[in-house]
């Protein structure tokens, strides 16, 4: 039978290594270090309760516990470091010192021990729940491994809210009741299977956020954020295989900025440089979820709404002209009147390829240039 001294000291070595296998790791140098931190945490946390002999036994216990708390709390900080959020310093360390004063003034002298081990449990379900949180809400799109992480998050929330409530109960280290080696061994099977799941998906989420950095590099414009011209050519491929089976329409926006040209010689380069990104924020406002903007060239854009009839596609290409007409009226302190001319096609056997059909779009946003600018220009609906 291992003892219980034998797992706290395999926890503390898997942890070591684990913290200088993230310190050897090569992501931005501040997400390095919090990273490593809650696996530091840990193993001193462990080492402190297999050293009783050193302190006062309670008090290595306990203190061993509050690391163990700060594990959780410095691993919701390495979370929020790989979105390099700022470190939260009252939140991070409040909750466990709070814990350890009340353990030390209150819970010891008065032996409540339920609530002493019901306080550690809340403390960790606080961390696992805010860690899911800020994975939840600061992925988007959610990676596959960001997702992972987020649900055994969750589920590791809930395991410490049972374990709040049965905390009376459960033997220790799981809850406030006399010790037992399956309790310790649950315990530190638990812990073991949970620090190495985090760690693997930890890695991978850093590799999968630089892919990921390196695919928006590639497909996305610095200026305005969308989509760029090559990203278009490239699903320009796969939506002619779609639509080689399925009858949906599609409709295209082609939208240029009127007279940009002045804009640009009247008020310089910055004052069109934010009409372009106000032009982009305006066809923001007017597309739906799955509907995809791109910045075609200097100041043209396309839009492309699937699943989209011609009446649709026309209406949203009035929301957007009256809609940027609006927001460029001035920048700034700057009267720049901008406004737009917007070309409308949709999808049909005219237009065979998407290729065929952003060309459609081009030619009708000139026809409303010629037509006077600031309007839009397509096919009446029937
Ligand atoms: P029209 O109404 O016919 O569209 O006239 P226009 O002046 O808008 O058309 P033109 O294509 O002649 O002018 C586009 C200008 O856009 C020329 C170029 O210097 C400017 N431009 C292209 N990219 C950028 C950019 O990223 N920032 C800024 N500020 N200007 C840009
Ligand atoms: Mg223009
Ligand atoms: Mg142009």
């Amino acid at each position: 039978m291992i003892d219980i001294p034998t797992l706290l000291g395999f926890a503390a070595a898997v942890l070591v290594c684990i913290a200088i296998l993230l310190l050897l790791t090569r992501p931005r140098d501040g997400a390095r270090l919090w990273l490593a931190m809650p696996f530091v945490a840990g193993a001193c946390g462990c080492t402190l309760l297999l050293l009783p002999a050193l302190y006062r036994a309670g008090a290595a216990a306990h203190l061993g516990t509050f690391f163990a708390l700060l594990a959780f709390a410095t691993g919701w900080q390495g979370i929020r470091s790989l979105f390099r959020l700022r470190v939260r310093w009252a939140l991070l360390l409040a909750p466990p010192l709070v814990w350890l004063a009340l353990v030390v003034l209150a819970f010891e002298p008065r032996g409540l021990d339920a609530v002493s081990a019901a306080g550690r449990a809340a403390i960790a379900a606080l961390y696992c729940g805010l860690a899911a949180s800020t994975l939840i809400q600061r992925h988007d799109p959610l990676l596959p491994s960001v997702r992972m992480l987020a649900r055994i998050l969750v589920v590791s929330a809930v395991l410490a809210v049972l374990a709040i409530a049965l905390a009376p109960w459960l033997p220790e280290p799981l809850g406030a009741g006399t010790p037992r080696t399956w309790a310790v061994a649950v315990f530190s099977g638990i812990l073991l299977l949970s620090v190495l799941l985090v760690c693997g998906l930890v890695l991978a989420v850093l590799k999968e956020q630089s892919a990921s950095r390196l695919y928006d590099a590639a497909t996305r414009d610095p200026l305005t954020g969308l989509y760029n011209r090559r990203l278009l050519d490239e699903k320009q491929a796969s939506w002619d295989r779609e639509d080689r089976i399925s009858n949906a329409t599609r409709t295209v926006l082609f939208f240029d900025i009127d007279h940009f040209k002045d804009i640009n010689d009247r008020f310089g380069h910055d004052v069109g440089d934010r009409v372009i990104k106000q032009a982009a924020r305006a066809a923001e406002q007017v597309v739906r979820k799955n509907d995809l903007i791109f910045r075609y060239g200097g100041e043209e854009f396309v839009c492309i709404l699937p699943d989209s009839t011609l009446r649709a596609g026309l209406a949203a290409a009035e929301r957007l002209r009256t809609g940027f007409e609006r927001s460029a009226a001035s920048v700034g302190r700057h009267p720049v009147k901008a406004t737009l001319s917007v070309g409308v096609a949709v999808s049909g056997p005219q237009h065979p390829t998407s290729a065929d059909l952003v060309a459609e779009a081009d030619r009708q946003m000139y026809r409303a240039k010629q037509a006077g600018r600031n309007r839009v220009a397509g096919p009446c609906p029937d």
